[in-house]
């Protein structure tokens, strides 16, 4: 059988057997994989003190006709993701990231996509700055490349014309006017400058910088982004409460310094 080589970043590791280790990866080319490192746990293994979470690099492996479970043969390393001085919420981003990517990446069309806008995060880790605003990005550049972004300009509802006011609608899951708005439960207003903001993540594809954004801003876009991954990803996300913990003990022990 021919080997296969691709670009990948290790996801999630599981213990197989005392000697072996269950490593899933995204890649560029087959999105998520699930692979088997057959004696990685042994001190002689080559794989040994590779396999870490995040590490970026280049894999080989046997794919397997049988089963969605492939033989990892192979991990050259060609960026660690131990970052010193990381704080223990950049980690807790990452692993609710690398949750999201396990939740829709497996089969997915978008592996290409996925793969490059965890590798932006990953590789900016020192840079993130504050963690929800760069959440945020990453949430609505994943649901853009899902395809499940909803379009702002056109109402779900009537498919008039959004320019007026633009309000969001959990129960229609979309985008309303202010005309379908009346009578409508729960839609929330979205401001001028959120829209702006959204546009720009949007449009600005995977190298713009990290948009600013006021506390309200922040706000709205957190709950909208909460409300759409919800929808969207369909299962409940744990390590996001971890995250959510993490921050608040940050934010605790950082307040008075502001
Ligand atoms: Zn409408």
């Amino acid at each position: 059988m021919e080997p296969s080589r691709a670009d990948a970043i290790v996801l999630r590791r599981r213990e197989f057997s005392e000697s072996s280790w269950l490593i899933d990866f995204i890649t560029p080319e087959w999105g998520c994989l699930k692979t088997i490192a057959k004696g990685a746990r042994r001190p002689e293994s080559r794989l040994r003190g590779r396999l870490e979470l995040f590490n970026r690099g280049r894999i080989i492996f046997y794919p397997s006709r049988r089963s969605d479970l492939h033989l990892l043969s192979q991990f050259d390393v060609t960026r660690f993701a131990s970052a010193p001085g990381a704080t223990l919420e950049t980690a807790a981003y990452f692993y609710y990231l690398a949750e999201l990517l396990l939740a829709v990446g497996f089969g997915s069309e978008a592996g290409r996509d996925l793969f490059e806008i965890f590798d932006r995060e990953l590789g900016d880790a020192s840079g993130l700055g504050r963690i929800t605003p760069a959440r945020i990005r990453f949430e609505i550049d994943f649901l853009k490349v899902l395809g499940v972004f909803p379009p702002l300009a056109v109402c779900g509802e009537c498919q008039g014309d959004t320019s007026d006011r633009l309000y969001f609608s959990p129960v229609s899951r979309s985008w309303i006017c202010s005309r379908c708005r009346s009578g409508r439960a729960g839609a929330i207003f979205i401001q001028e400058g959120v829209r702006a903001l959204v546009n720009h993540i949007l449009e600005g594809g995977r190298k713009t910088s990290r948009p600013a954004m006021s506390a309200s801003q922040e706000k709205i876009l957190d709950r909208l982004c909460r409300l759409l991954v919800d929808i969207n990803v369909g299962k409940k996300i744990r390590s996001l409460s971890f995250l959510q913990q993490v921050k608040e003990v940050e934010g605790g022990r950082g307040r008075g310094g502001k």
